[in-house]
């Protein structure tokens, strides 16, 4: 039996974890849950998952789920920070899932690590932000990270049972998201529900708007080089619409090794959940002949300069990935909001890359200051934009 912790449990990836969990009872059981916000999805979870702790993102939370939960008595409701680094080293888990969204993961992802869990990682942004310590801290305290990222879980079973040092390169494989034949033109015109509505995956909002700006695949440039310490020289963006091969590997004698599945996010959660293990999942292999052909192109990183922001941070390393990630969570909130179009998201991370001082060998306070500050600039420039676009619309109507 092992036991999981699971911070995030009710977004796209949690549930996903959960409904492996109810599939394979005998396999797993749920010691910790933990979740932002969403309080009657977080409830019924308990019930039916009986955890011994339950972490939400504040006081006022922990009291609604209280509420929602008549028979609560044995369960311990935490909240906050304290509560979420609680979950990530509980006593009884031997597997970690972190699957919260954005910057939020880091500190329980370096709660578990310390505590010695292995993790199951599907917050990318915790490796973004500062992978050189995470991977330093684990190692160290041999802590295994399995990755549940699609890619990331596809070069991990690519590279295993070889030797990392006959490894070659890393092909990082994108689907180019909804957007990826729309001429140049029309970008501005983009909504939120246009951008939600990825051709392939199904994934929770913050991410579907990353794979439509192509950031996501930019973000997982920078995971991939923390997690297989490789150079960024290394990987290889390479655009594959049918989002059936999850990413390939090449060897110095030129042979590639390739992870093909349908594209469906339980086969890498399942594969993290239960390694070096396979679980009977049933799912169906690609209907090759169907398929018929599988296409491969280079990304457009005129188009999609998200994807080139991320290659500059990528290079310059230091806190300036914790920028680029924090100026993206703000500017798709924004664009999610409606308050600002999806041709700004990447103006507004270029500006605020452009006015940060990048700390050199930087302390994990240094990172998470750059963060905040990011968070803050990033915030002022959507302010500043919103006057002057009202201002112009203003003179317009003069
Ligand atoms: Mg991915």
């Amino acid at each position: 039996m092992k036991n999981l912790s699971i911070l995030g449990s009710t977004g796209s990836i949690g549930r996903n974890v959960l409904e492996i969990v109810s599939m394979f009872p005998e396999r797993f059981s749920v010691k910790a849950l933990s979740a932002k916000d969403n309080i009657p999805v977080l409830a019924d979870q308990i019930e039916k998952f009986h955890p011994e702790i339950a972490v939400v993102f504040d006081k006022a939370a922990a009291a609604l789920l209280k509420t929602a939960l008549p028979g609560s008595a044995g369960i311990d409701i935490l909240y906050g920070e304290e509560g979420y680094n609680a979950a990530a080293s509980h006593a009884s888990a031997d597997l970690v899932v972190v699957a919260m969204v954005g910057a939020a993961g880091l500190m329980p992802t370096l709660s578990a690590v310390a505590a010695k869990k292995n993790i199951a990682l599907a917050n990318k942004e915790a490796l973004v932000m500062a992978g050189d310590s995470v991977i330093e801290q684990a190692k160290k305290n041999q802590v295994t990270i399995l990755p549940i990222d699609s890619e990331h879980s596809a070069i991990f079973q690519c590279i295993g049972g070889n030797r990392k040092e006959d490894l070659n390169k890393i092909f990082l494989t994108a689907s180019g998201g909804p957007f990826l034949n729309l001429p140049d033109g029309k970008f501005d015109k983009i909504k939120p529900e246009d951008a939600l509505n990825h051709p392939n995956w199904k994934m929770g909002r913050k991410i579907s708007v990353d794979s439509a700006t192509l950031m996501n695949k930019g973000l997982e440039v920078i995971e991939a080089k923390c997690l297989f310490g490789v150079s960024k020289e290394m990987i290889e963006v390479v655009i594959h619409p049918q989002s059936v091969v999850h990413s390939m590997v090449s060897f110095k004698d030129g042979t590639v090794m390739a992870q093909l599945g349908i594209p469906d996010m339980k086969g890498a959660i399942a594969y993290a959940m239960s390694y070096p293990e396979r679980l009977a999942l049933k799912q169906p292999e690609p209907d090759f002949t169907r398929i018929g052909k599988l296409t491969f192109e280079k990304p457009d990183v005129e188009k999609f300069p998200c994807l080139a922001l991320a290659y500059h941070a990528c290079e310059i390393g230091k806190t300036l990935p914790a920028v680029l990630n924090a100026a993206n969570e703000i500017a798709v909130a924004a664009f999610l909001e409606n308050k600002i179009s999806f041709t700004n998201i990447p103006e507004i991370i270029k500006k605020t890359m452009k006015n940060h001082t990048v700390a050199h060998a930087p302390t994990l306070g240094d990172i998470l200051e750059a963060d905040h500050w990011a968070r803050k600039e990033a915030a002022d420039l959507i302010k500043d934009l919103n006057v002057t676009s009202i201002k112009t619309a203003e003179k317009k109507r003069k």
